[in-house]
């Protein structure tokens, strides 16, 4: 039986969707990524001492200066990328692996880089725990991709990004669908959705107005960690 806490947290998606349409383009968002909201249990990505918050439709600390994203901003770009079961797609960003986790359950293959190399260890190790077999990460810089698993169907940044990084479009496929926060850290950044075409023309469109925290862009430890998770 879901929660009441689950629950009002999904109806406040849904809520938002609603109210955003006009930005965002869509009222309401795949019953399957609501589905994904449903099942994979944000309680588990959050700070013990943040567990009664886990259902809040807002970002929260996760240690690091980095946070966990709003559930309502993981379902919008979830929404966005239009993910079909058989799709690979590369996230930029693990965080805490929860937006990593809500991908797995709708796409064949997730690979996610994450720059801080004890969040990539932990997420790994957390999502692992959990049971998922279709998630790899990698501690690294997002801004060269993963060129070994690309071209990806789908690519998701959930950190502000000041330009667009060539490696990233370059490593999306034709008919693929690229989302990113882009503008500067600490203020409002736009959502952007870019799809490239079938003769891999880029075509950009603003969704609405987010705050993340920003995409870093130097190594922040040359040792690589990998964990499958
Ligand atoms: N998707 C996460 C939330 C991400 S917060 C979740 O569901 O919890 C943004 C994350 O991006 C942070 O963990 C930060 O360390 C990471 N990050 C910032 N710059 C990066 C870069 N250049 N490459 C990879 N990860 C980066």
């Amino acid at each position: 039986m879901r929660s009441n806490r689950l629950e009002e947290m999904l109806r406040t998606i849904e809520a938002e969707a609603w109210f955003t349409a006009p930005l965002s383009g869509r009222s309401s968002f795949d019953p399957k990524v609501m589905e994904a909201m449903e099942q994979v249990p944000r309680t588990a990505f959050v700070p013990p001492e943040l567990i009664a918050h886990a259902f809040d439709n807002r970002p929260l600390p996760i240690g690091r200066g980095q946070t966990i994203s709003q559930p309502y901003i993981v379902a919008l770009m979830t929404d966005l990328l239009e993910l079909q079961p058989t799709q690979t797609i590369l996230e930029v960003g693990t965080g805490s692996g929860y937006q990593a986790a809500i991908l797995a359950q709708l796409a064949q293959h997730v690979y996610s880089l994450e720059i801080i190399p004890s969040l990539a260890v932990e997420a790994a190790t957390l999502l692992s725990r959990l049971g998922y077999t279709n998630i790899s990460v990698k501690a690294g810089n997002g801004h060269a991709g993963w060129p070994e698993h690309a071209p990806y169907d789908g690519i998701i940044i959930t950190a502000a990004a000041t330009y667009l990084p060539p490696a990233l479009l370059d490593q999306l496929k034709p008919g693929g669908r690229l989302v990113i926060p882009f503008g500067r850290p600490h203020m409002t950044q736009d959502l952007l959705l870019i799809q490239k075409d079938l003769g891999c023309k880029l075509h950009s469109r603003k969704i609405l107005e987010v705050a993340f925290v920003p995409m870093m862009d130097e190594d922040h430890d040359s040792r690589t960690t990998q964990g499958s998770a």
